[in-house]
C-alpha cells in the first residue's frame, strides 16, 4: 500500500479494493515500526482519533459523498498551525503552544477529506538546510540514517521518502522544499508566490515563505495543487486568478518545449557526480522531443548573499512577537519586564534563529539599512530580471536542485557558510517569487539526486507536466530507501 502513490490510492479506495480504515491503520504501523530511527514527526496523532477520522471517512464513501481524496493520509509541517494540535515550528519557544485555528491550508486539506496523520520535524522556525536546528532533534534521511534529510522540511521528506505518509506539506523560503525533496528522493513543489495561502502558516521571512506538497510523484503534486493553492483574502498578499485544474496538462506532449541551462548552475561547487546525473536528465528531454539550449543568470552568485540579508531582516521583524507575554516560552521567574522578555527569548530560541534574529537587526539598523537592506533588495530585483530575460527565450529553466548530495548529521552544523551553501540554485527563485519543481534524477554515491525545474510565474501546470513526462519513463521516484 505505502509505495502507491495518491493517484494510485484515490482508485483503490474508489474501487473498495481498501478501505480508509485498512490504508490508515497501515501508515500507522508504519510510522510506530520507522519513526523512532527517522524522527520525521513532533507529534503524531492518536490512533483512537485517526481510526475514529479513517472510520468517517469510509462512511462518506459508502454514502456516496466521498470527494476524490477523501480519506487520504497527510502530515503537515509543524509550522501550519492545526486547531488543537500543537503547533511548535521545531522551536522550544512554541513547544507548548497549541494553535486555536488552522491555517488555510490544513483546512483546505481537511475540507478535501484528507486525514491528518502528524506534524512533521522541521529546522527550527524553517532556518536551516539540515534539520538539525529543531528543537526536537535531527530527522534522519531514510536512504542513509547517517545522513540528514535536508532541510527545513526535512521531516515532511524523511516522512514521505520512508513511505510513512503518501503526502506531506512543506514551505520553501530558501529552498526547504526542494532540497530536502532532492536529498531524500521525493518530489518538491514550490509554488509561485502568492498561490498558496500563508495564512497561519508560522512566518520566517514573509516576502519569501511559500507552502508546497512533497510527494512521490509529479502527478501527486499536481492533485494536491488542486487542493493547497487558491486566494484567500486571509492572505494580504494571496493572488486572486483562477488556478484551474493542475492535473489537465500532465500529458502534454514535449515536443517543442524549449529548456534552458543556465550555466551558472553547472559552475565550480558543483559536485561532477550530481552534474553527470542531471546531464544524462536532460539527454532524456532531448528524446522526448524538447530543444535544449544554454541561457544566463548572471547574478545568480548573487543570489545567496541577498538571501541572507532580506530573510534574516524579515525574521527579526517577524520573530519579534514571541517575546513571553502573548503565547510560547516565558522564562521562570522574571525580576522585570525586561527580564522576562530577554531570558524568554534567549532561553525560547535556539543558536541559529539567535544569529538570523541579530544579523537581521544589524541590515535594519539606521546606517546600515541603505547599505545592507536596500542594496539587498536592488539584488533581488537583479536576480529577477535574470530569469525575465531567460524566460523570453525559454519555457523551463533546467539545473540541478544542490550542488551535492545528502551530507553527514554535524558535517555543517557548525560552518553556517558552508550549510547556506547548498541553497545557491534555489534562493533566486525565491527571491523572484517563481515556481520550482524538485524531481529525482538519479544517484550518485549512492544518493538520490534531484533535479530543479523552474518555470515562469503561474506556470505550475506546465512544470508539473514536464515533471510527469519524465517520470513516464525513468522510475527514480519509485526506488526505495534502504531503511523502510
Ligand atoms: N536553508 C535556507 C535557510 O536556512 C532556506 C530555509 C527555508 O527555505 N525555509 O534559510
Amino acid at each position: 500500500m505505502h509505495t502507491k502513490t495518491i493517484a494510485e490510492l484515490v482508485i483503490e479506495l474508489r474501487e473498495k479494493k481498501i478501505s480508509s480504515q485498512e490504508l490508515v491503520q497501515h501508515y500507522l504501523n508504519r510510522i510506530k515500526k520507522y519513526e523512532p530511527q527517522l524522527n520525521a514527526f513532533v507529534t503524531v496523532l492518536q490512533e483512537d482519533v485517526l481510526n475514529e477520522e479513517a472510520k468517517k471517512a469510509d462512511e462518506l464513501r459508502a454514502q456516496g459523498h466521498a470527494k476524490l481524496l477523501t480519506g487520504i493520509p497527510i502530515a503537515q509541517k509543524d509550522l501550519f498551525c492545526t486547531k488543537g494540535v500543537r503547533s511548535s515550528c521545531g522551536s522550544k519557544m512554541l513547544d507548548n503552544f497549541i494553535a486555536p485555528y488552522d491555517a488555510t491550508v490544513v483546512r483546505q486539506c481537511q475540507d478535501a477529506g484528507m486525514i491528518l496523520m502528524g506534524k512533521t520535524n522541521m529546522d527550527e522556525f524553517a532556518m536551516g538546510s539540515s534539520n538539525e536546528t529543531s528543537f526536537y532533534g535531527a530527522a534522519f534521511n531514510p536512504w542513509d540514517l547517517e545522513r540528514v534529510p535536508g532541510g527545513s522540511s526535512g521531516g515532511s521528506a524523511a516522512a514521505v521518502a520512508g513511505r510513512l505518509v503518501p503526502v506531506a506539506t512543506g514551505t520553501d523560503t530558501g529552498g526547504s522544499i526542494r532540497q530536502p525533496a532532492a536529498f531524500t528522493g521525493v518530489t518538491g513543489l514550490k509554488p509561485t508566490y502568492g498561490s498558496v495561502s500563508r495564512y497561519g502558516l508560522i512566518a520566517f521571512a514573509s516576502s519569501l515563505d511559500q507552502g508546497g506538497p512533497m510527494t512521490l510523484s509529479a502527478e501527486d503534486a499536481a492533485i494536491m495543487m488542486n487542493v493547497m493553492s487558491g486566494f484567500d483574502p486571509l492572505d494580504s498578499t494571496s493572488v486572486e486568478r483562477e488556478y484551474g485544474d493542475f492535473t489537465q496538462h500532465l500529458n502534454r506532449s514535449l515536443s517543442g518545449l524549449k529548456i534552458g541551462i543556465p550555466e551558472e548552475y553547472f559552475g565550480p561547487g558543483l559536485d561532477p557526480a550530481v552534474g553527470a546525473v542531471v546531464q544524462e536528465a536532460i539527454k532524456e528531454y532531448e528524446k522526448m522531443g524538447a530543444k535544449i539550449r544554454s541561457v544566463h543568470l548572471p547574478n545568480n552568485a548573487l543570489a545567496l548573499p541577498a538571501y541572507y540579508v532580506i530573510a534574516p531582516a524579515e525574521c527579526s521583524s517577524n520573530l519579534a512577537r514571541f517575546d513571553g507575554v502573548r503565547y510560547g516560552y516565558r522564562c521562570e521567574n522574571p525580576k522585570d519586564l525586561m527580564d522576562m522578555y530577554c531570558r524568554s527569548r534567549a532561553e525560547g530560541f535556539g543558536a541559529e534563529v539567535k544569529r538570523r534574529v541579530m544579523i537581521g537587526t544589524y541590515v535594519l539598523s539606521s546606517g546600515h539599512y541603505e547599505a545592507l537592506y536596500n542594496k539587498a533588495q536592488c539584488v533581488r530585483r537583479l536576480v529577477q530580471n535574470d530569469f525575465n530575460t531567460a524566460f523570453e527565450e525559454v519555457d523551463i529553466i533546467l539545473g540541478p536542485t544542490t550542488p551535492n548530495v545528502a551530507f553527514k548529521k554535524g558535517e555543517k552544523v557548525n560552518d553556517p557558510v558552508s550549510m547556506y551553501l547548498s541553497d545557491v540554485y534555489t534562493v533566486g527563485v525565491n527571491l523572484a517569487g517563481l515556481p520550482g519543481l524538485s524531481i529525482p534524477a538519479g544517484f550518485a554515491h549512492g544518493l538520490p539526486v534531484g533535479m530543479q525545474l523552474v518555470g515562469n510565474y503561474f506556470s505550475e501546470d506546465r512544470l508539473l507536466n514536464v515533471g510527469h513526462q519524465y517520470q513516464q519513463v525513468t522510475d527514480w521516484h519509485k526506488r526505495m530507501p534502504a531503511h523502510v
